[in-house]
């Protein structure tokens, strides 16, 4: 495990890992959460926990009948027209433009902060996105290669 070797280099951070309360997994935390064991991991869980604690704000909100009379106001204000799925984000792109990817703001916040820890210096955003484009692209070209390999033994070997 990637953050055992870490921990194993540098012990002073043993004191940010701390565990998801909500699914259990290992991830580290910054210094001013150390020792913290209340909290729930970048991965999803802490997402998933606001929209849930908004949702139900939202829900107290309008569940009395003032907020009811108030709903159904916004409700009627709405105009009742059809709305086209969104267009998939992956439709064909000019060519000659590099891809660009959306990672998750939650992730790169943590792969910064964790990074920052490790390297005892403030990594930034834009270098964690350098990082992680480069990361991505050594893994389509390992990819290619497979994909590469396959296609000339199935050249060789038709099946
Ligand atoms: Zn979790």
């Amino acid at each position: 495990m990637v953050l055992r070797s870490v921990l194993r280099a540098k012990p002073h951070l043993r004191a940010c890992l701390t565990r998801c309360r909500h699914c259990g997994i290992f991830f580290l935390t910054h210094p001013r959460n150390a020792h913290r064991h209340d909290l729930r991991c970048p991965f999803g869980c802490r997402e998933a926990h606001r929209k849930r604690a908004s949702a139900r704000r939202s829900a107290a909100y309008y569940g009395d009948a003032e907020g009811k009379r108030i709903k159904s106001k916004l409700n009627e204000r709405r105009p009742r027209k059809y709305c086209a799925p969104e267009p998939p984000s992956d439709r064909p792109r000019p060519p000659g433009r590099r891809r660009r990817v959306r990672w998750n703001p939650l992730l790169v916040e943590y792969v910064r902060m964790v990074a920052s820890l490790i390297e005892g210096r403030r990594v930034s955003r834009r270098q964690v996105l350098r990082m992680l484009a480069r990361k991505l692209r050594q893994h389509t070209l390992c990819r290619r290669r497979r994909m590469d390999q396959t296609v000339a033994w199935l050249h060789e070997e038709p099946p």
